[in-house]
């Protein structure tokens, strides 16, 4: 009789035979071989659909509620390290272990996100406590361009100091800032002050994190920060909106799109002031009844043909593109006795023109969004536009 053997397995055997090693020994070589850890630099996107045993770390442990048929589930997210490398993980069973405590996973799935591998944990998989010690991330001098840096993980950089803000935080100072190469930008929190400033250019090397859905980089104790003799020009990631979309988002990037839609909840608006959210009739949801702060803003979603992403624009921004003050605004609304005015002017002034924009953007299960820094018509260089303009304006 045959045995049932999978035929990875059974290729494997009769590779070992082939090599004369006698039929007990390859079958013990082979089931050892299948408890062997997969060490998580070796797992790549082009691993999908593989099940894997791990020995890691869990770096982080975030919740999150999901909607499957009519009952929330929970799914846990964050990051696994070992000595090698990181990957982000979703499980779907509960994880009875703390955020920096050491497992072993076994059978977990690799699946591909975003072109990017991640490892999946669920009911087929097994956790069990280790105590193996995981130290911080092996700290390999791995030298990235900016736009390159998309994972967390230990990471060496070169460029401009942009801005450095000294802050202090409970006794503990630290440096807060943006650092730029030709490639694009990225934040930074200095915990060590190695004393430098705005406009040095620097080489420097740090743990990579995400913050609140950005990737920032941490400098610490372990941190090199030196001077560099490079001449960096720094410039923003200038990108499609399809392509922003692959990469899951990114700090002050640049896209350029037409503004497609002003969504409900634009124009002018009534905030608590206690948690900023946006009020009905003085009436906050967390803070009960409360003095309403107006405020102006746009919700809107932009598009260039390769995707879209709702953006916000707050009020300073929304009074340059209108050319009016959230004062003049409130009295046209006063005076029309509709706050609706506002955000129909809106659609008047801005709906179906082209913008360039810039500004942090996130990615989530309902898509790309960006809180908006900058703002600017495009210039439109499309030649036959800017023809069929020009012959609208003889006709
Ligand atoms: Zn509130």
């Amino acid at each position: 009789m045959k045995e049932a053997d999978d035929s990875s397995d059974s290729n494997e055997l009769e590779k070992y035979l082939s090599m004369g090693i006698p039929l007990e020994e390859a079958k013990r070589a082979i089931s050892s071989k299948s408890e062997e850890m997969t060490r998580l630099s070796n797992i790549g996107p082009e691993r999908a659909g593989e099940v894997v045993n791990l020995e890691c770390k869990i770096l982080t442990i975030n919740e999150r509620e999901v909607n499957l048929g009519d009952e929330p589930k929970k799914a846990y997210y964050g990051f696994l390290v070992d000595d090698t490398g990181s990957l982000p993980y979703t499980s779907w069973r509960d994880i009875p272990y703390e955020k920096g405590n050491s497992v072993v996973i076994k059978k977990g799935l690799v699946r591909e996100w975003k072109g990017k591998a991640e490892i999946v944990i669920n009911r087929q998989s097994v956790l069990l406590k280790s105590d193996r010690e995981f130290g911080s991330l092996q700290k390999k001098k791995e030298r990235k361009k900016i736009a390159d840096v998309r994972d967390i993980g230990w990471v060496t950089v070169t460029g401009k100091i942009l801005s450095a803000e000294r802050r202090e935080k409970n006794d503990k100072k630290f440096i807060r800032g943006v650092i730029g190469d030709e490639t694009g930008r990225m934040p930074f929190t200095s915990w060590v002050d190695f004393g430098f400033k705005e406009g040095d250019t620097v080489e420097m090397s740090g743990m990579v994190r995400s913050w609140l859905g950005l990737l920032s980089l941490s400098i610490g104790e372990e941190s090199e920060v030196k001077e560099s003799q490079e001449g960096v020009e720094a410039k923003r990631l200038k990108l499609s909106i399809g392509e922003l979309e692959d990469r899951g988002g990114g700090f002050e990037v640049e896209v350029n799109g037409e503004l497609l839609e002003i969504q409900k909840g634009s124009g002018l608006i009534v905030r608590c002031p206690i948690c900023r959210r946006a009020v009905k009739g003085n009436n906050c949801t967390i803070h009960g009844e409360v003095d309403g702060v107006w405020d102006l803003r746009i919700k809107g979603v932009l598009d260039d043909g390769t995707g879209n992403l709702s953006m916000i624009i707050g009020r300073g921004l929304c009074e340059e593109l209108l050319g009016k003050t959230l004062e003049e605004f409130k009295d046209d609304a006063k005076n029309a006795m509709d706050p609706a005015i506002v955000s129909r002017e809106m659609e008047e002034k801005l709906l179906l023109r082209r913008y360039e924009v810039i500004g942090d953007t996130r990615s989530d299960e309902f898509g790309l969004r960006m809180m908006v820094k900058i703002i600017k018509p495009a210039e439109d260089k499309d030649p036959k536009k800017i023809a069929g303009g020009l012959l609208e304006g003889i006709r």
